[in-house]
């Protein structure tokens, strides 16, 4: 069997582990996506990686040079609000034909393509087709509009998401429902408040992961998954995050570039979370990882599509320094290990951000953040949810004392134990977690913009009623001031350790 060959009939191994999975039911829906901006760079790939058979892309607009001089290289404040999957692009090209073209790489068994046409004119809607599900990505309230009516017309389920710099949100049309309140759910899934707003980067990326998460519940429900009834909404300026709060909604941009931001990890949350930083101009990323991209891992890891066999943290640099080259990169092919400390004691580090897949990493890099007082917010994901944890030592609960890390590394500890049997995993749950750390670097990278962090775990499930909410927690803990504590530390949990 031919290399290519393998990737292909692995690509899904991950996500087909999940009870109840059926890949043919995706291979065989077929997607409209409206809009070309940023939103829709999010959905699109994410649908790719998922397996849609079949996605169209509609919208109006050609690559621009001004767009392609936005990319970082001229400028000191970037703007990827169009879009950020333009970077191997020319002036001139039609965007949703670069779009198209970028999915059907990152999955070679997604039929794609792209049509740069205006929907709001009435006799251009026909083009649509019937699709199983139309996705409405604009900020223009007109078009969708056009859209609703044209799904209403003949029988489509339609998603709709809008998004600014600090708000997002999504909702769900479903033309067969004779909800009492129908008129007000159109009214709210139109986003009239994002009116010509220029779309967010890390809003964008958790509410398309929402959406995208509400399309496969349609095309392909788990258990007893239902669609949303009301519109769930990402709101950076809102203390909880996830409620609306008005119509006066600020615009604030984050600029990153003085900061530097250690990545450890960069898998499929790596892969998201980097992007993130990216897009916010970050000045120096740092990116740790020591394992190779396999082809089970590309349902998911959306820049390793033509890297099978190198190394994770080399290959994502390499894609992510495209998007942004102004962004200066290093990496490490490293376990990190308690040795590492020495980096971590050096380096001069504004945050830290794990986007590992293990608890014993985990609560070592807790270890490092208290002990070099290092910023630190950690993301993890299952299949079926995704979630981040905001750490700061002197302002916040520690990991342990938020998440009880150092118990969950040794209750894992189980050398030659099958905890090392595939995990199933989807992309989903890991582009929201991401976004959740995206959002939360702005508070702890620039407070005097974007307000102090929260003190609450951040938190997706894909199956409850509100999706997007806070777990409770704890106050600010002492222990980055309990020097013997962290002292015995090492000693105490250095068995975890041995043999890395
Ligand atoms: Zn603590």
């Amino acid at each position: 069997m031919s290399e290519d060959l393998e990737h292909l009939m692995n690509r899904y191994n991950r996500q087909e582990l999940i009870a109840g999975w059926d890949q043919s039911k995706l291979e065989n829906a077929s997607i409209a996506i409206i809009g070309t901006d940023i939103l829709a760079n999010f959905s699109a790939i994410t649908l790719a990686a998922l397996g849609f058979g079949d996605i169209e892309i509609y919208g109006p607009g050609f690559v621009t040079r001004s767009m392609l001089t936005n990319y970082g290289k001229n400028r000191n404040n970037p703007d990827y609000s169009e879009g950020f999957l333009y970077f191997d692009a020319h002036a001139g090209d039609p965007k949703a034909e670069v779009i198209a073209s970028f999915i059907k790489k990152l999955n070679p068994l997604v039929d794609a393509f792209g049509v740069n046409i205006d929907l709001c004119r009435a006799e251009n809607r026909n083009v649509i087709g019937k699709p199983d599900i139309i996705l409405e990505t604009t900020n223009d309230p007109a078009s969708k509009i056009v859209a609703i009516e044209y799904a209403a017309q003949h029988n489509i389920p339609l998603v709709s998401m809008s998004s600014s710099s600090m708000y997002a949100g999504v909702g769900f049309f479903d033309p067969r429902s004779n909800r009492e309140d129908m008129m007000k759910l159109i009214e709210n899934i139109v986003f009239a408040e994002l009116k010509g707003m220029p779309q967010g980067t890390t809003t964008s990326q958790v509410i398309a992961g929402v959406g995208v998460d509400e399309v496969r519940k349609k095309i392909m429900p788990l258990r007893n998954e239902r669609i949303i009834e009301d519109i769930v909404v990402y709101n950076m300026d809102a203390e909880t995050r996830f409620e609306r709060n008005g119509t006066n909604l600020p615009h604030k941009a984050a600029d990153f570039k003085e900061k530097t931001v250690a990545m450890i990890g960069a898998g499929a949350l790596g892969n998201f979370a980097g992007l993130d930083l990216v897009l916010n101009n970050v000045g120096h990323l740092y990116v740790v990882d020591f394992d190779e991209i396999e082809s089970t891992n590309l349902n998911r890891q959306i820049w390793f599509y033509d890297a099978v066999g190198r190394n994770k943290a080399e290959a994502l640099i390499e894609k992510l320094r495209k998007i942004n080259p102004r962004v200066e990169f290093s990496y490490a092919k490293e376990r990190i290990i308690p040795d590492s400390k020495n980096f971590f004691k050096k380096t001069d580090i504004d945050l830290m951000i794990d986007t590992v897949d293990n608890n014993k990493t985990r609560a070592l890099l807790n270890y490092f953040s208290l002990r070099y007082k290092i910023p630190f917010i950690s993301g993890g994901t299952r299949h079926n949810s995704g979630q981040a944890t905001i750490a700061i030592p002197g302002k916040t609960g520690c990991l342990n004392c938020q998440a009880d890390i150092d118990k969950l590394a040794l209750d894992g500890y189980q050398p030659h134990s099958c905890i090392y049997a595939p995990e199933p995993s989807v992309i989903t749950s890991n582009q929201i977690a991401a976004g959740f750390i995206g959002g939360e670097a702005r508070t702890v990278l620039q407070p005097d913009i974007f307000g102090e962090p929260i003190h609450h775990i951040l938190k997706y499930v894909s199956d409850e009623t509100y999706r997007l909410g806070v777990l409770p927690s704890n106050g600010a803990c002492n222990c980055h001031k309990n020097r013997v504590e962290l002292m015995h530390w090492t000693g105490k949990m250095k068995h975890l350790y041995e043999g890395d």
